[in-house]
C-alpha cells in the first residue's frame, strides 16, 4: 500500500521553505494548498522583509539565525536569482525623556551593558548594538536627511538589511520545491483539518476529502483559527501592520538608515526603488490584546494612522515632506508570548505548525529545517526547547 502524501496549508514562504525541506529528507508526495490564486500574496508579500540582528535576540533564536543566514546566502549566490539584499542598519530614535528612559532600559536588559552618560555603550550579541545620547549621533554617523534637532537617544542595530522584494524570497523556496516534486495548488482552501482518534487522517479542500496523515499548518495569522477548529488554542495575538509606500518629491540621492521612532512605533526604510516604506509596529503582545480575522482586514490604511505616522516621517525625514502615497496595505502580524515562534509537533498526531513573531521572513528557513527533522526523521531537533509550544503552561511535551 502506497503512503499518502504531506500536505501543507498555506503558500506563503513558511509553506514554501517547509515544502522544499520535506521534499529534501522524504520521497512520499508534498502538495502545498493555498487558498489564493497567487502564492506567497499575504503576510509575506505585506512584509519588511527585514533579516539580520537588533540586539535582542535570545540564544535560541541566534541558532535559528544562523541557518537561516547561511540558506539566504546559498539563494543570494545563485546567478539566476531575482532576490536582492539591502544593508539598512536601524536608528532607533526617542524624542522625549520617557523614550529615552525605555530605550535605554531596554537596551541594557537585553545586552547586560551598563550606559555612560555621555559616552557611546557597546553591547555585544551576534553583532554590536551601540546607544548613543544625542550629542553624539553627528559625530559618530554621517546622517543625510535626518532631522537630529528632536532625536534625544538613539539605538544603532548595524547588522540589519532587508530582502527584496519580499516575495521573492519565499519564491526561492518554490523554485527548488518545485524540482525536487512538490505540488503547489493554488485557489486551492482547505476548510476543515479530519481527525481520528486524536490523529489526523485527511483535509477537506474545496469540498473534497483528501486522504493525508501529515498536515503541517502554515497559514500565517489564518493559524489560530483553523488550529482552534481541531480543539488546539495556541497562544498567539495578532496586530495590524500597516505600511504605506511613499514617493519623495525628490529622491534622496544618499543610502540612508532605517529609523524606528521609539515613542509612536512608527518605522521608515528606504527601498532600493527610490521609494519608502512608512510602518507601524507598536509593540508587545502584552500591549496587543486584539485577534483579527486576516479575511476580514482591508487593505487602506486607517486614516488617523496615515496621517500621524506621516507627521513622524516628516519630523524625522523632512524630505519626505509632499511625498506621495503611492501604495498601501495593512498585514497581521503574529504575536507570541515570548517573542519567539511556534514551530513543530501539536497534541494532534500527525499535526504540526510555524507561526511567528513577527520575524517569518527571518526564521522560516529554519523553521523548514526544524519541522522536516520531526515529521520525517521523528526527531526533536535541538531547537525544540526554544520553539515548541510546549514550552507553555497548559501545553503537553510532544517529543
Ligand atoms: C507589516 C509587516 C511587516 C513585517 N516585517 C517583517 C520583517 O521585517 N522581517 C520578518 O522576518 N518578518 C516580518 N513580518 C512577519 C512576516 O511577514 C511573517 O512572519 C511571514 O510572512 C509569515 O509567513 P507565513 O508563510 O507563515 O504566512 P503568510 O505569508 O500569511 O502565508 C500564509 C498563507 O496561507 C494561506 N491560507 C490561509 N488559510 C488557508 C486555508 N484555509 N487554505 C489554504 N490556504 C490558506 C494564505 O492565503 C497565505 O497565503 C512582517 C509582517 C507584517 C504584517
Amino acid at each position: 500500500m502506497t503512503e499518502p502524501g504531506i500536505s501543507v496549508i498555506g503558500g506563503g514562504i513558511t509553506g514554501a521553505s517547509v515544502a522544499y525541506h520535506l521534499s529534501k529528507e522524504t520521497d512520499r508526495p508534498v502538495t502545498v494548498y493555498e487558498q489564493r490564486d497567487k502564492l506567497s500574496m499575504e503576510t509575506t508579500n505585506k512584509s519588511g522583509a527585514f533579516v539580520g540582528y537588533w540586539g535582542h535576540e535570545p540564544p535560541g533564536r541566534l541558532q535559528m539565525m544562523d541557518y537561516s543566514m547561511r540558506l539566504y546566502n546559498r539563494f543570494l549566490d545563485d546567478a539566476q536569482t531575482n532576490l536582492s539584499y539591502h544593508f539598512s542598519p536601524r536608528l532607533q530614535v526617542a524624542t522625549t525623556d520617557d523614550g529615552v528612559a525605555n530605550l535605554r532600559e531596554r537596551f541594557k536588559q537585553n545586552l547586560g551593558a551598563t550606559i555612560e552618560e555621555e559616552g557611546i555603550t557597546t553591547g555585544m550579541r551576534r553583532s554590536p548594538v551601540q546607544y548613543l545620547p544625542s550629542n553624539r549621533l553627528a559625530g559618530s554617523f554621517l546622517l543625510p536627511e535626518l532631522e537630529l534637532g528632536p532625536v534625544m537617544g538613539a539605538t544603532y542595530s548595524g547588522n540589519l538589511g532587508h530582502l527584496w522584494p519580499a516575495r521573492q524570497a519565499a519564491q526561492e523556496f518554490v523554485l527548488r520545491a518545485r524540482e525536487n516534486g512538490v505540488s503547489f495548488e493554488t485557489g486551492r482552501e482547505v476548510t476543515e483539518i479530519v481527525t481520528k482518534g486524536g490523529r489526523v487522517s485527511g483535509l477537506i479542500v474545496d469540498g473534497e476529502e483528501i486522504e493525508t496523515d501529515e498536515v503541517i499548518c502554515t497559514a500565517g495569522p489564518w493559524n489560530k483559527n483553523i488550529l482552534r477548529a481541531v480543539g488546539i488554542d495556541l497562544p498567539l495575538k495578532h496586530t495590524l501592520g500597516p505600511m504605506l509606500v511613499l514617493q519623495p518629491q525628490k529622491e534622496s540621492p544618499h543610502s540612508l538608515f532605517s529609523l524606528k521612532h521609539e515613542e509612536t512605533g512608527y518605522y521608515m526604510r528606504q527601498n532600493p526603488d527610490g521609494t519608502v516604506f512608512l510602518g507601524n509596529n507598536p509593540g508587545s503582545y502584552e500591549s496587543a490584546g486584539t485577534e483579527y480575522d486576516p479575511g476580514d482586514v482591508t487593505n487602506t490604511v486607517p486614516e488617523e494612522l496615515r496621517s500621524e505616522g506621516l507627521e513622524v516621517a516628516k519630523s524625522l525625514l523632512p524630505y519626505l515632506e509632499g511625498a506621495n502615497v503611492v501604495d498601501e496595505w495593512v498585514g497581521v502580524r503574529s504575536l507570541t508570548p515570548d517573542t519567539e515562534p511556534i514551530i513543530g509537533w501539536t497534541s494532534i498526531q500527525g499535526l504540526s505548525v510555524a507561526s511567528f513573531n513577527a520575524s517569518g521572513i527571518q526564521l522560516s528557513p529554519c523553521a523548514g529545517k526544524i519541522i522536516a527533522n520531526q515529521v520525517v526523521h521523528d526527531e526533536p531537533t535541538a531547537y525544540y526547547e526554544s520553539v515548541s509550544v510546549s514550552r507553555f503552561e497548559g501545553y503537553g511535551d510532544y517529543r
